[in-house]
């Protein structure tokens, strides 16, 4: 049947999602398993979002609204921007299908890093895109190097920011660099999707940039809003690019609870307030935890961490989930020897040290 299949389809790998908990209960009949896998939001959905998503039910035999007036009203107020900045997407994973569409011709390339969030690649590859992968320098970034593999076919750079899966980011000043000596025809993306983490001061202000600049800053409402099932997302950019992307999206592809629950997140402070704090109490926390168990970790401004296991990430993996433990092996990103960890609750943190101590103590392997 191959050749029924578009060429480029062939080569793809299909995304491996992190593993669901029910799947992980029956297969070990454990009662009680943790997913740390997907950078997830450990306490929930944001109340006010649920609160707003029981009233909107009964509206479900409604096309949801099309324009998501209401919500591009309220997003942008609360980001100082104008609501024609802003386009919103069934998950940000649907907006770089939607960039690459609008503007990437057959013939020209993307560059990107060669490990960071695999949808670029991905979404490239069934758009029959290239993509042009330059190495991180010390799990970050370099967007020296990324700026060395311009060619004249290049026409979009995907940057996640902080990226996913190593949690390094990029400083404003590199950021600056490189959009100085940008030509024209190409467009930087920032994907923002960890931006509510960052405790840092030299993190770039995205939304200084994208009014003048070829600048397309992407986020989400999956994770610290806690809204990734829900699958909602915006970008923003200039209206000169907001309104040929809105020509390239589904009609309807942002469901009427998602926009109703969004809207009411971003009223919620006190949820992401206490978000927020867990995710920064907890990375010190598992900081502590992991140098006592001997393992090498990158520093993460987001709430997962990339940590050196120093045996094979797939076999900790698999461990692990005896115990009722999820993490993320990185073998599809090219990190044999590592896992990331999402950061939970207090409670989950320290079942996930006490199992990890557990396997690692276990003798087997290296
Ligand atoms: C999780 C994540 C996204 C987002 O996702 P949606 O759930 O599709 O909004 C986008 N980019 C990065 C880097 C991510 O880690």
């Amino acid at each position: 049947m191959k050749e029924l299949v578009r060429k480029n389809i062939l080569n793809l790998s299909p995304y491996i999602a992190g593993k669901p908990i029910e799947e992980t209960k029956r297969q070990f009949g454990l009662k009680e398993v943790i997913k740390l896998a997907s950078n997830e939001n450990p306490l929930g959905p944001s109340p006010k979002a649920l609160g707003a998503i029981k009233k909107s039910l009964l509206g479900i035999n409604r096309y949801p609204d099309s324009q998501g007036f209401y919500l591009k009203r309220k997003l942008a107020k609360s980001l100082g921007i104008e609501p024609d900045n802003l386009v919103l997407g069934n998950g940000s994973d649907e907006l770089i299908d939607v960039i690459i569409k609008t503007f990437v011709e057959e013939d020209e390339n993307i560059i990107t890093a060669d490990v960071t969030f695999l949808e670029y690649e991905i979404i490239a590859g069934t758009n029959g895109r290239r993509v042009i992968k330059t190495p991180l320098k010390y799990f970050k970034y370099d967007l020296e190097s990324i700026k060395g593999k311009i060619d004249k076919k290049t026409k979009i750079i995907f940057v996640s920011n902080p990226n996913n899966p190593t949690g390094t980011y990029v400083t404003k000043y590199e950021v600056e660099e490189l959009l100085g000596g940008l030509p024209d025809n190409i467009l930087l993306v920032l994907d923002e999707a960890y931006n509510t983490f960052i405790d840092v001061d030299d993190f770039p202000n995205s939304l200084k940039y994208f009014k003048n600049k070829n600048v397309i800053v992407l986020n989400t409402f999956s994770k610290a809003y806690g809204l990734a099932g829900l699958r909602i997302g915006y970008a923003i950019a200039r209206r000169e690019l907001t309104t040929y992307m809105e020509r390239v999206r589904q009609p309807f592809n942002v469901n009427l609870l998602a926009q109703a629950a969004a809207a009411a997140a971003l009223d919620d402070k006190e949820f992401l307030r206490r978000t927020r704090k867990l995710v920064l109490e907890g990375k010190n926390y598992l900081y502590d935890g992991l140098t006592g168990l001997g393992l090498a970790y990158v520093p993460s401004a987001a709430n997962f961490i990339l940590i050196d296991a120093g045996r094979d990430g797939v076999e900790l993996f698999k461990e692990m989930l005896k115990f009722g433990v999820i993490v993320r092996d990185m073998k599809q990103y090219g990190l044999n020897n590592f896992i990331r960890v999402t950061i939970g609750t207090k409670k989950e943190n320290a079942r996930f040290l006490k199992v990890l101590r557990k396997v690692l103590s276990g003798g087997k392997n290296r």
